[in-house]
C-alpha cells in the first residue's frame, strides 16, 4: 500500500533522531548504524500475530507495547544492551487510529528503553508485528543457555504465572479491580533487561520464561546438558495471585504459564552474594527456587520434598 504506507510512517513512526549511533535512520533504503569497535552486534527478532501471541481486539497501544517488550526480554536474557529497532508491520486494512495507537505503546516502551526505531516495513495483511532488535554485548560477555554446572543455584526474578493467569482474567472480560495487575502483567509484560545486564560475569546461564518456567528452563539444561531439581514452595507469587487462586492452582501456573517475561538464570554457589547485589542493584527482586543437577531430567519437589505431579495443561519434556 504505497501511497497509505508513506503516510503512516511519516506520520506516526518517524521520530526525531535521537541516538548519535545511527548515522541514517527511517527514509533511505536502508538504515546505518555504528557498531562502537570492539562490541559484539546482538539480533533478535520476534513476530506477534493477533489471535495467537494476543487476543484479537486487545487495545493497540498495548499490541505496539508487546511486539518490541518480547524482544527486550531476549535481550535481558543475553545480558544484551538495545540500541535500534526496525518494525514489520502486516494491518488487514488502513485503521489510522489504530495505528496512531500501536506506535504510541512502542515508543512508550522504546523511550524508556532508549531503543530508536531506525526502519521498518508496512503491508496489508493478517495483523502482524515483527520486530528486530539490535544492539551491543562486550566481546564474550553474552549470558547464554549453556553454561549452566552441577551445582549451580537457580533463580527467576520477580513472580511467576501472573500472566496466564491474566490473561485467562481479560478473557473472562472479568473487570474486578484485584484482578487488574494480573491482567496488566500480561498486557504490559516488563523487560528485565537492567537484571540481564547486571548478571553479566555472574550468572552461568539465563532465559527469559515466555512459553512457562518448565519449558524455558528445559532448554537451559538441555543446552548445557544437565539436570535440575526445584521445590514449589520456592517459586515467587504474587499477593494478586494466590489472593485469585488456591496455591496448588498458582503453583501450576508458575510452572507452566507462559507469558511472565522474568528471567530465568543460574549461579555458581560462590557467587550466589553477587547476585543478589546485582539483583538489587538493577531494582529487581529474585528468588532462589532450586539447584542444578548432573542427573539430566527435571525433578519438581513438593512442599513435603516428595515429586510434584504437574496437572494436565503443563508439559515436563524431561519424566
Ligand atoms: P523500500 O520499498 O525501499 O523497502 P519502504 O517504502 O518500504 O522502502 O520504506 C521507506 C522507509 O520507511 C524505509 O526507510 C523503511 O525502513 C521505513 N519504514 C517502512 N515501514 C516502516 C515501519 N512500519 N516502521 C518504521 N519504518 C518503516
Ligand atoms: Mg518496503
Amino acid at each position: 500500500m504505497p501511497a497509505l504506507e508513506f503516510g503512516i510512517i511519516d506520520r506516526y513512526f518517524r521520530r526525531r533522531a535521537h541516538r548519535d549511533d545511527v548515522r541514517l535512520g527511517i527514509g533511505d533504503d536502508a538504515a546505518l548504524l555504528s557498531v562502537p569497535p570492539g562490541m559484539e552486534l546482538v539480533a533478535a527478532v520476534d513476530s506477534i500475530v493477533s489471535g495467537v501471541h494476543f487476543p484479537h481486539g486487545s487495545p493497540a497501544a498495548d499490541v505496539g507495547y508487546r511486539a518490541l517488550a518480547v524482544n527486550l526480554s531476549d535481550f535481558a536474557a543475553m545480558g544484551a544492551e538495545p540500541r535500534w529497532a526496525t518494525l514489520a508491520l502486516t494491518l488487514p486494512c488502513a485503521d489510522l487510529a489504530w495505528v496512531e495507537e500501536c506506535a504510541r505503546g512502542f515508543f512508550s516502551l522504546a523511550e524508556a528503553y532508549g531503543v530508536e526505531l531506525v526502519g521498518g516495513d508496512t503491508t496489508r495483511g493478517p495483523l502482524t508485528l515483527s520486530v528486530q532488535l539490535l544492539g551491543t554485548v562486550p566481546p564474550r560477555a553474552a549470558l547464554r543457555r549453556e553454561g549452566a554446572r552441577p551445582g549451580d543455584l537457580i533463580f527467576v526474578s520477580g513472580s511467576l504465572g501472573d500472566a496466564a493467569e491474566g490473561l485467562a482474567v481479560l478473557q473472562e472480560r472479568n473487570t474486578d479491580a484485584a484482578a487488574k495487575p494480573l491482567a496488566d502483567r500480561f498486557r504490559r509484560p516488563e523487560p528485565r533487561v537492567a537484571l540481564g545486564l547486571h548478571l553479566r560475569g555472574v550468572a552461568s546461564a539465563a532465559i527469559d520464561i515466555s512459553d512457562g518456567l518448565v519449558a524455558d528452563l528445559g532448554h537451559v539444561l538441555e543446552a548445557s546438558g544437565v539436570g535440575a531439581t526445584l521445590s514449589v514452595d520456592a517459586l515467587p507469587l504474587s499477593a494478586a495471585l494466590t489472593q485469585r487462586i488456591s496455591l496448588e492452582s498458582a503453583w501450576q501456573r508458575a510452572l507452566t504459564g507462559g507469558d511472565d517475561y522474568e528471567l530465568c538464570f543460574t549461579v555458581p554457589p560462590a557467587a550466589e552474594g553477587a547476585a543478589r547485589s546485582r539483583a538489587q542493584a538493577a531494582g529487581c527482586s529474585i528468588a532462589r527456587i532450586g539447584t542444578v543437577d548432573a542427573a539430566s531430567g527435571l525433578r519438581i519437589r513438593g512442599p513435603d520434598g516428595l515429586p510434584y505431579a504437574l496437572s494436565s495443561g503443563g508439559f515436563n519434556h524431561f519424566n
